[in-house]
């Protein structure tokens, strides 16, 4: 069974990067019927909080991701890594370090003076003496000295470390006894039953460590992925300006979780040039063999034109109950299919959606002064009034063509073009230019409220 694992330091929110992570893992494992493991890494507790474990929580929910069995804590395994810290110096596979940090300090200097890699010397390895007075030792683990160590990557294919190169005996335990991320991390995918590690290629030289320390208590190696990092457009790593932020920020921001989750899949991922994914399909196609070994590049259009197509998809009464989180309530007068039917071609957010409606649905209090001073000159006032008066005479009159009708049954009596219609007329009935078609802000509104709207504006600006 396929057991992959997303696991967040909750040390602030989360953020795209880590979100996309998280899908990769999480399609990967129910693709195969497996288990999708939620491993909070809370041991840093000046840097954790509640608040930053609990935002993570709220963007699964709000995304749909969830995590099998219950959230793992690293906070409350302390006797599991203290087990087997006990065992590896039981086998002679750790000692105590009494090295203090003057003499490591002073070590570091002479390996940089001497143009060496800044390393512990193992000076603690073999020793068995008297330790000296008043130093707590860490724990450091017997590492290769020499050899290669193998990371044999889905997304990079297999990559040598020399053991020389970059390993010393790491410490695994500090001199308070508080074990290291790199040691945790192993025996908590050991123990989890994590197979398939998927993670961002910033843990890279983090593995061969934690390969020391699968081998030292016999554990199973995972599979790795290390998925390149996301790039901003000018090849830069993604920074909080161009799109790094808390992925709740794209919620507040009027993204649909399903154009979100769409986007990330295809930042570093591909099936051919196939660009929109539902859920079902990202599950049926993703295969972690088929990420691309170089950066990805992140793209707000891209990010907009996905979520316009999800809302351009979405059935109005659902459109309606995700607008309500964004300030808008329709009622049963509000013509929510005629609208709700304009506003998905222009929108390319939920946000500017209902800030769109609320525009429409609003009786203007004000009216923009440069616009005033350009459309309400010559007769524009004659037409509106006459417009008014055919309107009145109405008995019904609800579908947008009807309204449409109606305006050009003024033009060509009045012998004018549309602009000298159209550009009084949605000043009167939104207070400004722009916007939506007006033969469908008034299907929306209604007779009596274009009436009114009609009749307002002429006071106000004859
Ligand atoms: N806790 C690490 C982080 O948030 C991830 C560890 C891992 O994926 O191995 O960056």
């Amino acid at each position: 069974m396929v057991v992959t694992r997303f696991a967040p330091s909750p040390t602030g929110y989360l953020h795209i990067g880590g979100l996309r992570t998280a899908l990769f893992s999480y399609l990967w494992a129910k693709k195969n019927g497996g288990k999708f493991v939620l491993r909070i890494e809370d041991t840093d507790k000046a840097r954790n909080s509640q608040e930053a474990t609990e935002a993570i929580l709220k963007a699964f929910e709000w995304l749909g991701l969830k995590h099998d069995g219950e959230i793992e804590y690293q906070s409350k395994r302390d006797d599991i890594y203290a087990k087997y810290i006990k065992q590896l110096l039981d086998e002679g596979k750790a000692y105590k370090c009494y090295m203090s940090k003057d003499e490591l300090a002073e070590l570091r200097e002479t390996q940089m003076a001497n143009k060496q890699r800044t390393m512990y010397d193992g000076r603690y390895r073999d020793f068995d003496g008297t330790p000296p007075e008043g130093v707590e030792p860490v724990i450091r683990i017997k590492a290769p000295q020499s050899g290669e160590i193998v990371v044999h990557d889905g997304v990079k294919g297999d990559i040598s470390f020399q053991a020389e190169d970059i390993l010393d005996d790491f410490i695994i335990a500090r001199a308070d006894g508080s074990p290291t991320y790199n040691f945790v991390v192993a025996i908590d995918d050991a123990l989890m039953g994590i197979n398939e590690v998927i993670r961002g290629d910033d843990h890279l030289s983090n593995t061969p460590k934690q390969i020391v320390v699968y081998e030292a208590l016999g554990f199973d190696i995972p599979k790795f992925y290390h998925v390149p990092m996301i790039h901003n457009s000018q090849g830069k790593k993604l920074s909080k300006r161009d799109g790094a932020t808390d992925v709740m920020a794209y919620k507040e921001m009027g993204y649909t979780p399903q154009a979100l989750l769409n986007f990330l899949v295809r930042l570093g991922w591909s099936h051919g040039d196939q660009e929109i994914f539902s859920m079902d399909e990202m599950i049926e196609l993703f295969d972690p063999k088929d990420i691309n070994k170089s950066a990805s590049i992140y793209n707000t259009e891209k990010l907009d034109w996905l979520n316009s197509h999800y809302i351009k998809n979405t059935p109005n009464d659902e459109l309606a109950e995700l607008l309500v989180e964004y300030g808008l309530t329709l009622t049963s007068h509000d013509k929510k299919e005629i609208l709700l039917d304009a506003l998905k071609e222009r929108a390319k957010t939920l946000k500017e959606m209902a800030s769109l409606a609320k525009e429409i649905l609003t009786t203007p209090t004000s009216y923009d002064e440069k616009a005033v001073k350009k459309a309400y000159k010559g007769n524009a006032i004659e037409i509106l009034n006459n417009f008014g008066a055919k309107l009145s005479a109405k008995d019904e009159i609800h579908l947008p063509s009807e309204y449409h009708h109606l305006m050009e049954e003024v033009i060509t009596e009045m012998e004018v073009g549309f602009g000298k219609i159209g550009q009084p007329l949605r000043i009167a009935l939104l207070g400004k230019m722009g916007g939506v078609g007006l033969d469908i802000v008034m299907a929306v509104i209604g007779k009596e409220e274009t009436m009114l709207r009609i009749a307002n504006a002429i006071s106000a600006n004859s």
